[in-house]
């Protein structure tokens, strides 16, 4: 299995429009952060985890041209703004839509915002995405891919983090209960929220992160979805080496 880092920013992304600070003025690329979303290869079948506003720019960045199966981890704008530009990896695929993963709240929700997307009324624009409601774990047939999603607290709102074999996502969350931290035992590669510093109604900040860390105590934890408050090379520094950075284009193995 290869993960590439599409992107590993907050919602505005970084820079953020209008801001000043050392980060957003950073000319080191790994202060560029888009927002957040990772593609999974498993035997040549990618599995892309969110479509956020910046899907384009980050699939003709890694020159990604096939998505086989889209997972989203919940409605907010920033991991589901780029569903239309999806429509541009239906050519490949002979215009037969991408299976979407996802729990009912979200479904709905991306449906409502996204209607044309799922509408096949015209050969013009067929649907680009074939809904798929997932209760608990599922699998995917061709390869066979075991998926096991699972509830995360999001401040008052919730995500999903997903488990695939040795490797779970967990983005957008501020709290894990008893289920996650099952689904999460024994995982060697996990990607975790950490917003900022300081502490978020909504997402687990550094202490927060680090504290879960050694709680599920992964091979390799890389941290994400961060704003602007975090300096890739001063934070680098000083965790220790079973924890990193995400950078956009970073690809775990
Ligand atoms: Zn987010
Ligand atoms: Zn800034």
């Amino acid at each position: 299995m290869q993960v590439t880092i599409l992107g590993c920013g907050s919602s505005y992304g970084v820079p953020q429009i209008g801001c000043e600070c050392s980060v957003c003025n950073s000319t080191h690329p790994k202060n560029n952060r888009t927002r957040a979303s990772i593609l999974l290869e498993i035997d040549g079948f990618k599995i892309l985890i969110d479509a956020g506003p910046d899907i384009r720019l980050q699939a003709l960045r890694e020159n990604i041209t096939q998505i086989d199966a889209l997972f989203i981890t919940h409605a907010h704008f920033d991991h589901i703004g780029g569903i239309g530009d999806l429509r541009a990896f239906m050519y490949g695929r002979g215009n037969e839509a991408i299976p979407m993963f996802s729990d009912n709240e979200t479904n709905q929700i991306v449906k409502n915002t996204f209607g044309y997307a799922f509408n096949n009324k015209s050969i013009l624009y067929p649907a680009i995405l074939e809904s798929n409601v997932f209760v608990g774990e599922f699998s995917l047939l061709d390869p066979k891919i075991t998926v096991i999603p699972f509830k995360q607290k999001h401040g008052k709102y919730f995500s999903y983090g997903f488990r695939i074999g040795d490797f779970a996502y967990s983005t957008d969350v501020n709290q894990l209960d008893e289920n996650a931290y099952k689904i999460l035992d024994g995982v060697k590669a996990w990607i975790i929220d950490c917003i900022r510093y300081y502490p978020s109604p909504t997402h687990f900040c550094l202490d927060d992160t680090i504290r879960e860390i050694y709680k599920v105590n992964p091979t390799e934890a890389i941290i994400t979805h961060m704003c602007h408050d975090i300096d890739y090379e001063l934070l680098s520094s000083i965790l220790p080496s079973n924890i990193k950075l995400a950078y956009d284009g970073m690809k775990i193995f």
